[in-house]
């Protein structure tokens, strides 16, 4: 009962990227780099498991930037001449790579970490992948013309990296969709098909990470205009209730979405955020039991998954390393209380 496990991403330690930036530049070049990446990454898994949680990740210590690091290994993209472009419905600016050609694969994206995670955690594993809409809104289009064909085109690529993740022993393949919330008719009028596109023909469990962003500034910003009940997920979670994910990633503790969205999702399995990103201050077991605790009342307990609201990386290491154990005992305590 409450399998425990992060969005996704953790903070790269200061000996392999600049600290607390979400474009962070590296450390090291070449082969110094690559084993850098490997030795975050090990210690990563090894924190997740003695932290107590169930379903470990990379901790996305291989990647520059969750998007970014897949399309590094995507031909038709110029990274020479990044333009800024204001990503997720202008909420703010990024420096993005442009989309200047065909797209294909130039191999494997991300066979190195996954197969070296693997191969050190007998844990369940998931891995996560940027979505095609969110891709699509953290690239300039040069060439295509058509977003949604150019998420398509993105869509058959992310499938092919994930159907190779899976025969590398992946357990649960994620989706990360934050511009899901930013467009939410786009998103039930296509992006759920496009998702499913990319999550074709995979056997392993297939989810989708939605939420408000990283706590960073502008994401803080943003939420303090969105009223008193955030309602987005209202938009979007029928799509995904009829489609074939499986898993559906979501916002909760501090948000402001009324916990009872929750209930749109019947069939599906819910992460539900119980560790505040946006926040240094570290839960308490009990606030998170509390939290599980109020979910229950949407989500079948069977179906419940406590997770953070989203990725990890721009925080500090020592308070995502304490966010990790919370999560931990906090579900810990829930299970005792809801045995
Ligand atoms: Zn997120």
């Amino acid at each position: 009962m409450f399998p425990t496990s992060i969005a996704g991403s953790l903070p790269k330690p200061a000996w392999l990227a600049e600290t607390k930036k979400l474009w962070p530049q590296w450390r090291a070049q070449g082969d110094e780099l690559r084993q850098a990446k490997a030795d975050a990454t090990l210690l990563w898994i090894k924190a997740q498991e003695d932290a107590g949680l169930d379903i470990v990740t990379d901790g996305e210590q291989s990647r520059q930037h969750f998007v970014h690091g897949f399309l590094e290994q995507v031909d038709g993209i110029d990274f020479e001449h990044k333009v800024k472009m204001g990503i997720r419905d202008n909420r703010y600016d990024a420096m993005v790579p442009q989309v200047v050609a065909p797209l294909k694969l130039k191999g494997r994206v991300h066979a190195f970490e996954a197969q070296l995670a693997r191969a050190h955690t007998k844990r369940k594993l998931k891995f996560t992948l940027p979505g095609p809409m969110t891709i699509i809104d953290t690239v300039a289009d040069q060439f295509y013309g058509d977003k949604v064909k150019m998420a398509f085109a993105f869509a058959e690529l992310l499938n092919q990296e994930a159907l190779a993740l899976q025969a590398d022993g992946v357990d649960i393949i994620q989706f990360d969709e934050p511009a899901f919330n930013a467009y939410m008719k786009d998103a039930a009028d296509w992006g759920v098909k496009a998702l499913e596109r990319a999550a074709q023909g995979l056997t392993c469990t297939t989810a989708v990470h939605i939420c408000y962003g990283y706590g960073i500034q502008a994401n803080v910003d943003w939420k303090k205009s969105l009223g008193e009940e955030w309602r987005q997920y209202e938009q979007i979670f029928p799509a995904l209730a009829a489609s074939s994910i499986k898993q559906v990633s979501l916002e909760c503790y501090h948000s402001h979405v009324p916990p009872d969205l929750m209930k749109l999702l019947d069939g599906k399995d819910v992460m539900v955020g119980v560790i505040d990103v946006a926040s240094d201050e570290i839960e308490t077991p009990e606030q998170v039991a509390e939290t599980i605790g109020r979910a229950l009342q949407f989500v079948p307990k069977q179906r419940l998954f406590p997770c953070t609201n989203c990725g990890l990386a721009p925080m500090d290491r020592d308070v995502a390393m304490k966010k990790l154990q919370a999560l931990a005992q906090g579900a810990e305590l829930a299970r005792r209380r809801h045995a």
